[in-house]
């Protein structure tokens, strides 16, 4: 069996780590620091933008994936030219890591997204807002997450701080805006992808964000089926072909008042919005991301029942995790899935999640509610 290498050692490489064991793959780590979510697997601890450091921990494995999307592009190349397997590979990893690029480039393809804009300076963006204002959203190309490196503005001078880092980098870069979206809701499309070409996707689902961060997922998006679902399908495949993408990838989708759906943003790897698959289908989406980048057919995508719902512990008394209340959580609902990632809670910080399966989408959100605040408080 191939060793599967994964650079990260966050919650998404800890969630690889029970897949690969049930198949029976070898899968090794390189983390960030000791005692990270990844830690049970991890096989090095160091640097990911230190390219030494990464050919050291390629070496011992067959195929290299990822955890994160911030390895450098020149670590990567370096790593392709050394002979190294690395899926998804730098070309296509290149449009998660710079928003600027990955519009240009869904542009090109002719895949549905917001009104935006490259903007170098604060003139420029208030030219933008004058067009598309008043409210637009001013996005970091590189480097965010969560909501970190999005802003909704409607003057160019709230920027004037981005522009100034930007400067100091010394990279004379550039800020990515938007026209503000006029969204009834969040979508997510995860799909799967071997080197070959095989595809699988899991239904549509919708996401709800909080202060920008992911909080709830539910799987089927409800009212989903028809239009909303094959144009989200047709999207993804398209970015997945289109971009060479191998591994799952999270098309985050706007399905706008006028029913259009625009594509927002893209990751190359297992997703929050995918959590759910894990419990909720067939195949999850890390047994899902393992199968594809060793190039093994993948497994059936389909749900194992009409709803699931995946709610984020965020946050959660500070200093303790999620085990500690696992008696009462588990007392509630013997159904309810708990997920920890073996990281002491914080405000905000994403420690776990709980997911619930059933027939109804609406019973089943209300039931998971109640587990997962029981981390809460
Ligand atoms: P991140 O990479 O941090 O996840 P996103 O680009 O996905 O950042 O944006 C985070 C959230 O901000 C989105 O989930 C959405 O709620 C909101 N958002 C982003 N872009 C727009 C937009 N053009 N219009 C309206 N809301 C937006």
């Amino acid at each position: 069996m191939k060793r599967v290498g994964v650079i990260g050692g966050g919650q998404l490489a800890r969630m690889m780590i029970a897949p690969a064991v049930e198949l029976g793959l070898p899968i090794g780590v390189l983390a960030e620091a000791e005692g990270a979510p990844a830690a049970l697997a991890t096989t090095l601890v160091g640097d990911y933008r230190d390219l030494e450091t990464v050919r050291a921990f390629a070496a011992t494995v067959d195929v290299v994936t990822f955890d994160h999307e911030h390895v450098p592009q020149a670590v990567l190349r370096a790593l392709v030219a050394d002979g190294v397997v690395v899926r998804p590979g730098p070309d296509a990893l290149q449009y998660a890591q710079d928003k600027l690029l990955m519009r240009e480039r869904l542009g090109e393809l002719g895949l549905p997204v917001p009104a935006w804009g490259r903007v170098a300076s604060p003139e420029e963006l208030a030219a933008f807002i004058s067009r598309h204002g008043p409210r637009v959203v001013v996005k970091t190309p590189r480097g965010g997450y969560d909501g970190k490196g999005v802003r909704v503005i409607e003057h160019a001078a709230e920027a004037d701080d981005w522009f100034a880092s930007l400067a100091e980098d010394g990279n004379g870069g550039s800020l990515l805006v938007e026209e503000f979206v006029e969204f009834s809701r969040e979508l997510a499309q995860l799909v799967a992808r071997r080197p070959g070409g095989e595809i699988a996707l899991w239904p549509v689902v919708e996401t709800v964000q909080k202060d920008g961060v992911c909080a709830e997922v539910v799987a089927p998006a409800p009212a989903s089926d028809g239009p909303v679902s094959e144009t989200a399908a047709a999207i993804a495949v398209a970015v997945a072909e289109g971009l060479d993408v191998t591994g799952v990838l999270a098309v985050e989708l706007f399905e706008t008042v006028d029913g259009r759906v625009l594509v927002n943003e893209l990751a190359m790897r297992p997703h929050n919005s995918g959590h759910w698959s894990q419990d909720g289908a067939v195949t999850g989406q890390f047994e899902q991301h393992l199968r594809a980048v060793v190039d093994l057919p993948l497994g059936d995508p389909s749900p194992l029942a009409p709803a699931a719902v995946m709610i984020n512990v965020l946050g959660g008394p500070e200093g303790q995790s999620m085990p500690d209340r696992y008696d009462r959580a588990a007392a509630l609902n013997p159904s309810a899935k708990l997920h920890s990632y073996d990281k002491l809670s914080r405000p905000g910080r994403k420690v776990g999640h709980v997911t619930l399966i059933g027939d109804d989408a609406e019973r089943v959100l209300a039931d998971a509610r109640a587990v997962a605040a029981v981390f809460a408080d």
